[in-house]
């Protein structure tokens, strides 16, 4: 869904605005300066257009920051997920110079931004807008949040401006990718999958060449199981010698939220299975790694430890994906799929809320703070999460290039500790903030 930010000083009527365009209650109205409170985000609808709207007014971390300072984060942050960016100023009060200095941010990032003036009263005199012409951010649209003013008119300046995202609407499904070289146990594992008790399983239509889409739904949970073996199974060609396609396989992993990577429990981790495996982690796929034939495997009580250590060795890259040793054969803890499915699927949709996000950032960085570089100290001065499937992370910081790589290593594997985010990766962005 696109997303749609709301920007501006203290007390030009944010969340008044906020509350009017989702209808909603749950902003603070009060937007006493200084109150750390967290970014807001509620879905609103105009015209057929469905968008999610964040008032960043919550967005100061360090409360003994100047105000210049807090606004100017807030629409860092803006810019760095929102689609549309409203941009509020006072009318009432005027021009001010923190507004001037918003704008330059704001025209700079050449996001598209909506200059909104706040508190008209009287809509038949235009001068109190008059002066805001001067911010370069083209015509101000005159409303009054307090009075539900002209919100229809800026509704529909926001749609106009909205990228058109063209969603096909499988309701609540995660799709599921089953992916792997030819006879590691794809179709076998898809038939136990629809076989298994209490799943209802219907065809979809729109089948492509490249993979057949099942929907199945199991405890009120939807699915639906991109199948790339499933062609053959179809046309029933029973060859063993099925050639291999790159273009199915990444088509499925790029349909999906969630890939099931097959691995033949006979035959290890292969060079095809690092390619394979890669598209997912490349996309930012949530993974789950599925050892099959696991029935054939000679077991002792280390051999799973054993098995786990080549894994994560030959595909280190993807180390935040679970392990599961199943058969299709047997049926061997082939339940424990889509429940694992449910967990990385949530992980790869969590959403941390900033100030939590931040508490954690700041012990990370009280614990071990970032090398200097050059003598030169490197200062992380905040995070925001602008995005979902991947969880991907901003990071605001002094010098962006200089966050060595370690480091962002050590920083992703403190929000894994303290979030979690089992199965999916996570992308970290380093940005210049003054
Ligand atoms: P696909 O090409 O990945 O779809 O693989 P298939 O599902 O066609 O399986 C390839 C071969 O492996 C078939 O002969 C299956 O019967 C066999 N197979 C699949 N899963 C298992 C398993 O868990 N254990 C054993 N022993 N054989 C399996």
């Amino acid at each position: 869904k696109p997303v749609v930010a709301i920007v501006g000083r203290p007390n030009v009527g944010k969340s008044t605005l906020f509350n009017r365009i989702t209808g909603s209650r749950i902003a603070i109205v009060e937007d006493t300066p200084g109150v750390t409170r967290d970014r807001l985000y509620h879905d609103a609808d105009w015209r057929g257009c469905s968008f999610t709207l964040v008032d960043t007014g919550g967005i100061a971390v360090g409360n003994d920051d100047p105000l210049i300072v807090q606004v100017r984060r807030q629409a860092e942050a803006a810019v760095a997920e929102a689609d549309v960016i409203l941009f509020v100023v006072d009318a009432r009060n005027g021009l001010t110079a923190d507004d001037e200095e918003v704008a330059n941010l704001l025209r700079r990032s050449g996001r598209p931004v909506i200059l909104v003036a706040n508190k008209v009263e009287d809509f038949r005199d235009p001068t109190p807008v008059h002066e805001f012409y001067r911010l370069g951010l083209g015509d101000p649209v005159p409303i009054s949040a307090i009075h539900g003013l002209n919100i229809g008119d800026l509704l529909d300046r926001i749609v106009e401006l909205l990228p058109r995202f063209h969603e096909v609407d499988d309701g609540e499904a995660l799709r599921v990718a089953v992916v792997g070289r030819p006879n590691v146990g794809k179709s076998s594992i898809v038939n136990r999958l629809l076989g298994e008790e209490r799943v209802i399983v219907s065809d979809l239509p729109g089948t492509t060449r490249d993979a057949i889409d099942t929907y199945i739904r199991r405890d009120e949970k939807e699915y639906v199981l991109i199948d790339t073996a499933g062609m053959r199974r179809k046309s029933r060609i029973v060859n063993a010698t099925e050639h291999y396609s790159v273009l199915r396989t990444l088509k499925a992993v790029e349909r999906s939220d969630v890939v099931l990577l097959i691995l033949d429990g006979t035959e290890g981790v292969t060079e095809q299975d690092k390619k394979i495996a890669g598209y997912g982690h490349e996309l930012g796929k949530a993974s789950i790694i599925v050892v099959n034939k696991w029935d054939l495997v000679p077991k002792d009580d280390k051999t799973v430890v054993r098995y786990e250590e080549i894994i994560r060795r030959e595909l280190s890259f993807m180390t935040y994906a679970p392990i599961l040793f199943i058969s299709a054969l047997t049926g061997q803890r082939v339940a424990r799929i889509l429940p694992t499915v449910d967990a990385v699927g949530a992980a790869a949709a969590r959403r941390v809320a900033t100030s939590t996000l931040n508490d954690v950032v700041r012990e990370a960085i009280m614990l071990t703070p970032p090398p200097a570089v050059k003598g030169q100290a490197v200062k992380i001065y905040y995070a925001t999460q602008v995005k979902v499937k991947p969880p991907t992370f901003v990071f605001f910081c002094n010098r962006p290039d200089d966050v060595h790589f370690s480091y962002q290593r050590y920083l992703e594997n403190q929000l894994r500790q303290a979030f979690g985010f089992e199965g999916t990766p996570l992308r970290l962005l380093f940005r210049q903030s003054k």
